[in-house]
């Protein structure tokens, strides 16, 4: 039996398992794909309090191995349900069943698809989530993104030093990523804005090779060529499989305020896959932290 068990290993979960280990407890983490979450692809990190800069990879990297080298454990199984038994919580994974006292849902947020026809079946050939992952196989040839946030902007920047010409493509007129990086956009000549537009199809036979482009004031169609389309549309939480377990909201995040504590008594949440207002990798460790003391207290 363990005390906590956690489930999902990106920052809010391993930051967790952090405190969880020095509180003394016995801590395993679940995770389904790779350790390190959502950070894990971006190319820096400018923002975390104390460190000036570093990759997301070895940020990730670094809190992977302060979580190991304290004692917590990592499996890699998808956790698929939790039930309550007396006095502990059961997890069912998809390859086995484990107990608890204490369960933290640090479950972070998946990239949101644009639901296009065929976005499924171009992802890997085409279509991408992930710029500093799949941006070096698009060397010299034109790419598009789509999103306005701060990814899809650094997105665009980072393509920009790799691509022949990077079309951004927006839904509004304004972005609603920092001024900063719009005025470093507007500044490299191979980046041409495509504002108040969607994407309305995927084009190609094995791989992608156009978008068509709608423009959502005048209604015109455009069919842009390029090799590869960018995905930056924001996340979307995963955590439907304890929608039974503790209350989600209307948008499927975790219900809990400051203190990650759910309805149920003994599950608790931390970081993106929680409802809160400003989701960012400093506000992920804080709810690690948080919810961490918050299930070591319940223990007792
Ligand atoms: P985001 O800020 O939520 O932006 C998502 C963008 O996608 C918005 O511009 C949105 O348009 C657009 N969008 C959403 N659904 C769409 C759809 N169905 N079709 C077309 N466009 C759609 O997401 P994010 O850029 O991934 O950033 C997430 C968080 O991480 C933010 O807080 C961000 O500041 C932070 N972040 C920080 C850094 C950094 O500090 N270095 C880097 C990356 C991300 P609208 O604007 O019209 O809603």
């Amino acid at each position: 039996m363990y005390d906590i068990i956690i489930i999902g290993a990106g920052t809010a979960g391993l930051s967790a398992a952090v405190y969880g280990v020095r509180a003394g407890k016995q801590v395993l983490l679940l995770e389904e794909k790779v350790y390190g979450g959502q950070i894990i692809s971006a190319a820096e990190v400018e923002n975390y309090p104390g460190i000036r800069r570093i990759s997301g990879y070895e940020f990730a990297e670094n809190l992977y191995q302060q979580a190991k080298d304290l004692g917590a454990e990592l499996k890699y199984e998808r956790a698929v349900e939790i039930q309550e038994e007396e006095g502990k919580k059961v997890v069912l994974t998809n390859r086995s069943r484990y107990e608890g006292r204490a369960v933290i849902l640090a479950t972070g947020a998946r990239n949101r698809r644009l639901g296009l026809e065929r976005e499924e079946e171009l992802t890997g050939a085409g279509v991408s989530y992930c710029a500093t992952c799949d941006g070096v196989f698009y060397r010299g040839k034109d790419t598009a993104v789509a999103g306005g946030g701060n990814t899809a902007l650094e997105d665009a920047l980072f393509l920009s030093g790799y691509c022949r010409n990077v079309y951004l493509i927006h839904r509004r007129n304004e972005f609603r990523g920092e001024e900063k990086l719009v005025r470093a956009l507007r500044e490299k000549e191979n980046v041409s804005m495509v504002l108040e537009s969607q994407v309305i199809c995927l084009n190609g036979k094995e791989h992608l090779e156009s978008v068509t482009v709608k423009n959502r004031r005048t209604e015109a169609t455009e069919e842009i060529p390029v090799a590869g389309l960018f995905i930056a549309v924001g996340q979307e939480p995963d955590n439907q499989a304890f929608a039974e377990i503790v209350s989600l909201d209307a948008y499927g995040y975790v219900k809990a305020g400051e203190d990650c504590r759910t309805n149920r008594a003994g599950i608790f949440t931390a970081g993106d896959c929680r409802t809160k207002e400003v989701r960012q990798l400093a506000t992920a460790a804080a709810d690690g932290a948080v919810a961490a003391l918050a299930a070591c207290a319940y223990i007792g």
